[in-house]
């Protein structure tokens, strides 16, 4: 048997510090994790269980990438966010034991098309053209956990042509790396290979042509996108 086309290429993470690269097969994003943000989206940040929705793989840019202004929006927004890689599936994970499944961390984007997003919560339709476009996961390089150990707190930030947009810490995050992990395992069978975003702190606010985008988390470094100019 072979393709009837050429098959499409393995999104992956680089792994810092090495030659291996980390074969993504889905990316799953928290929705308002942290209270500020979820008042910032006029939403009420109480314990509700945390929503998902997801961004294909291939949407993965990776550090210091231009970018193209994307299409069909006037209002591109940044999210900071703590990115966890699977090393170890599974369903009904117990939280006790969530954290044996992570690999690694790294710091991403969850780049936004916040107009469209409105439109589609207005309207109480899905969220995959405000959230999974082309070139809307910018994602840095993955740190084994081993060598970092997992991330309960420290700064995350992010900044736009040097001036500070985001600032938060981890230890804000309303459900916790081992929660998410928990529960996004009781509805779909977590695989080697899955990304988490977790949910982004407040501050969010629009991208522009030009513009330079840094993203960073205390021990995992920084990932930086450029907006093509005009
Ligand atoms: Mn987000």
């Amino acid at each position: 048997m072979t393709w009837a086309i050429p098959a499409s290429a393995q999104p992956f993470l680089p792994v810092a510090g090495s030659d291996q690269k980390f074969p993504v097969r889905r990316i799953y994003c928290v929705g308002q994790n942290y209270a500020a943000h979820a008042r910032e989206m006029g939403s009420n940040p109480d314990r509700e269980l945390p929503f998902f929705f997801s961004k294909p793989a291939d949407t993965l840019v990776p550090d210091g990438a231009t970018i193209s202004y994307p299409p069909g929006t006037s209002n591109l927004h940044h999210e900071v966010e703590l990115v966890v890689a699977i090393g170890t599936g599974g369903r009904d994970i117990a939280v006790k034991d969530a954290l044996d499944h992570v690999w690694g961390y790294a710091v991403g984007n969850d780049l936004t098309r916040r107009d469209i997003q409105a439109e589609a919560k207005a309207a109480g339709r899905p969220w995959d053209m405000a959230k999974g476009f082309d070139h809307s996961a910018p994602c840095g390089e993955l740190h084994p956990v081993g060598e970092t150990g997992h991330f309960k707190q420290g700064r995350i930030a992010l900044s736009v042509n040097g001036e500070a947009r985001q600032t938060s810490d981890l230890s804000d995050l309303i459900w916790s790396v081992e929660e998410v992990i928990a529960y996004l395992s009781s509805l779909v069978e977590l695989m080697p290979g899955d990304l988490i975003f977790t949910g982004t702190p407040e501050g969010v606010s629009e991208l522009t042509h030009g513009d330079h985008c840094v993203a960073e988390i205390d021990g995992l470094g920084r990932v930086e996108t450029h907006i093509e100019a005009e």
